[in-house]
């Protein structure tokens, strides 16, 4: 860890002015379900919630990328009293033998306290949650995601636009969490027993909060012991190759498209003609002389003047680059551009079958891969939508008609 010299000055254990005062202003008391006993507060820095508790929304203002942001003076003094902190509290742990070492990834004896119970915070302070600053953007410690020249983020200093984009508590760039893999990681108890509510434990870093399945769901996106388990649950960590351990880009989870079958289109062709050799092999011509199409969004024809150029190269791999026209049923019609860009590949028999007019009828659509990306355009309001949306077709040959199945991609 790199530190400004100055900042490494013993922390005196009690919590930089700035949080003091802020800790109010800085949080939005609310009840998250009517039949909550404890009330929630959201941090107006990160949008975070977490249940009410002074001491620990203080200590979470002084994690909080997007405060510290705006109190740079205070995220310095953050930096020196989580060394601090963090001494001490590796000294109480070797000598108690508590829980209080965050690092622990084990199930360590049930603690005590509950998470309006100040003996708790022990637990708590800056150890237990140590979000990992790849992900959330957390200032101060010198991790190589956060001092990563290319990200123009000096070590050790907060980057405002970093922390603004990484901190959002889940940020949407996480695998969300199965139900029961929340309830896994936690050990719920009963700290004291008059507590209304109950607590939960986090098995990776022994942080104790009420228990509530969302927020504990959302702990475990920062929580710095779960951290190798949500990275697991990124498919592309298990590709072949993959991005390095400490790439901002391995921990991210992205959404996976969806493929939904939203029009057939039946493309009726006159035989290909000649064009001859190409830039890049031999190109052919296929004049489309009308067709239909139907689906989600509506129904009508082809009309008689679109065409298809294909260019056929190695192994007859067939390169195809179409533009059609399509005309709504409506009363008044609206009409569609089609431009279609795809690829025509298969066993080298199968395509040589496939450049027989006759022949090529009796070829299976699952024997070859006709696959093309499909953008529509309209000026018609009414179909406007269309225009935003993106499409991969599935297609099949059958004597002078090509159909195909177009999925608008999700
Ligand atoms: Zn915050
Ligand atoms: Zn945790």
């Amino acid at each position: 860890m790199t530190r400004t010299p100055g900042w490494s000055r013993a922390f005196n254990g009690e919590m930089p002015r700035h949080v003091d005062q802020d800790v109010h202003s800085a949080f939005v008391e609310f009840r998250a379900e009517q039949e909550d006993k404890c009330m929630s507060v959201q941090c107006i820095y990160c949008q975070q919630v977490r249940a009410k508790n002074t001491t620990r929304q203080k200590q979470h203002l002084l994690q909080c990328a997007g405060y510290l942001q705006a109190h740079p003076d205070v995220a310095l003094q953050a930096s020196a009293a989580a060394d601090a902190a963090a001494a001490v509290a590796v000294a109480s742990s070797a000598s108690a033998g508590g829980p209080s070492d965050g690092s622990a990834y084990g199930p360590l004896p049930a603690p005590h306290g509950s998470h309006d119970d100040p003996a708790s915070t022990a637990d708590h302070t800056n150890l237990g949650f140590m979000p990992n600053p790849r992900i959330n953007g957390t200032p101060a410690h010198g991790t190589p995601g956060v001092s990563r020249p290319s990200l123009g983020a000096p070590e050790g200093t907060p980057s405002a636009k970093r922390q603004k984009t990484k901190h959002a508590p889940n940020g949407g760039n996480l695998p969300e969490i199965p139900l029961r893999d929340v309830h896994a990681a936690f050990v719920e108890f009963r700290a004291k027993d008059d507590d209304k509510c109950m607590s939960a434990r986090c098995k990776y870093c022994n942080q104790i909060r009420a228990k509530n399945t969302s927020r504990q769901r959302e702990h475990l996106m920062v929580c710095a012991g779960y951290q190798h388990v949500l990275k697991d649950k990124i498919p592309a960590n298990s590709l072949r190759h993959q991005f390095d351990d400490d790439d901002v880009a391995s921990s991210l989870a992205l959404p996976t498209p969806i493929l939904d079958l939203d029009f057939r289109m039946s493309i009726r062709v006159k035989p290909k003609l000649n064009v001859g050799p190409g830039s890049f092999g031999k190109t052919w011509w296929v004049p489309c002389i009308g067709g239909q199409w139907a689906g989600r969004f509506g129904k009508g024809t082809l009309l008689p003047n679109g065409q298809d150029q294909q260019t056929v190269v190695k192994d007859l791999a067939t390169h195809i680059e179409g533009t059609y026209l399509m005309q709504t049923n409506d009363e008044s019609p609206a009409f569609i551009t089609c431009k279609m860009k795809g690829w025509w590949t298969g066993e080298k028999d199968v395509m040589e079958r496939l450049q027989d007019p006759v022949a090529a009828d009796n070829v299976a659509a699952h024997r070859y891969l006709l696959r093309v990306n499909i953008e529509l355009e309209t000026g018609d309001e009414r179909y406007a939508d269309l225009n935003r949306g993106m499409w991969l077709a599935s297609g099949c040959r059958r004597g002078a008609e090509i159909v195909y199945d177009a999925y608008r991609i999700g």
